[in-house]
């Protein structure tokens, strides 16, 4: 049965925070049907599609979207998630194969398979060029340096909590997080009790295998905080790749190119990054493809 993943938000009454509780492990599980990830890689990939979830549903337009990626130097290589505003997420790691032992307190070591290096965080907000952003790798073990990439970036007091259980099957049992970020002027009662609250929250995923929900989770990190609810929001695994999309990129891959690889495979095959949805272009597509983009092109030079 799918289990839809949902974000609750909600803010404390006194205007001092706003939160975010997510159950992200529909979510995770298409991350692993898709790209058959290892439990390290699983937990790795899950945490950021879970991070990259909260953060696409903080964006002001319907039409921006978010990357969050990952560039340390550990065996998972690149670790990207892209969300929409509604935060729906899809994403990808280079080696779904990492494999690491797990470390001594028995969590997978996804600290060391992400390794040091920067977290970048790229809003498309409709402009000519993207907005990024970027900080450094703290721990590797994303949800800290989510919290760090607030802390140094946006200047936002940031807490962030991610987790990711997997099964002895490799499915996933469980994921979600929680976000809490502090407003200005927040009241320092409030802060020192979602610091205090904050030790609660250590194992969000297993909170969620208990079978918690969003609202009991949320009652935990605003203990004694008095809150409003804002919604409780469906996000999704969503890729939006298409046939269209893919030969634009094979226009821009340039015929040369594209003719080689016809020469050598008798037709070109795009496989999706995201969700690995196969799209295959014969020569003849091909043809018409770049024949089209010709036309155009003159079309262009004649009302000039
Ligand atoms: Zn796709």
């Amino acid at each position: 049965m799918k289990n839809q993943s949902k974000i609750l938000r909600a803010m404390s009454q006194d205007g001092s925070a706003r939160a975010f509780v997510i159950n992200s492990t529909d979510i995770v599980n298409e991350a692993i049907r898709f790209h058959h990830t290892t439990p390290t890689a699983s937990a790795a990939l899950g945490r950021t599609l879970t991070a990259a979830s909260f953060m696409g549903t903080m964006l002001k337009e319907k039409e921006h979207s978010l990357t969050l990626r990952f560039q340390g130097d550990g065996p998972a290589g690149t670790i990207i998630a892209v969300a929409d505003y509604y935060g729906n997420v899809k994403g990808y790691i280079q080696n779904p194969g990492v494999d690491l032992p797990k470390k001594s307190n028995g969590k997978l070591d996804v600290g060391r398979a992400v390794g040091r290096g920067f977290l970048s965080v790229c809003r498309d907000l409709g402009l000519k060029e993207p907005y990024i952003s970027q900080s450094p790798i703290v721990t590797g073990e994303i949800a800290e340096d989510v919290t760090n990439y607030y802390a140094v970036s946006e200047q936002t007091p940031t807490l962030c909590a991610l987790g990711v259980l997997v099964d002895v099957d490799y499915t996933c049992k469980a994921a979600g997080g929680v976000l809490i970020q502090l407003l200005p002027y927040a009241d320092e009662n409030t802060v020192d009790l979602i610091e205090r609250n904050a030790q609660f929250l250590t194992s969000v995923s297993s909170l969620i295998a208990e079978g918690k929900t969003n609202q009991d989770i949320l009652d935990i990190a605003f203990q004694d905080i008095p809150y409003d609810l804002f919604d409780e929001i469906d996000v999704d695994y969503l890729c939006d790749c298409s046939r269209e999309r893919t030969a634009r990129a094979l226009l821009a891959i340039g015929e040369k190119e594209v003719n080689d690889v016809l020469a050598e495979q008798g037709q070109v095959e795009v496989c999706c990054h995201f969700c690995d949805k196969k799209y295959v272009f014969t020569a003849e597509d091909c043809q018409k493809l770049f024949a089209e983009q010709a036309k155009e092109e003159e079309t262009e030079s004649d009302s000039e």
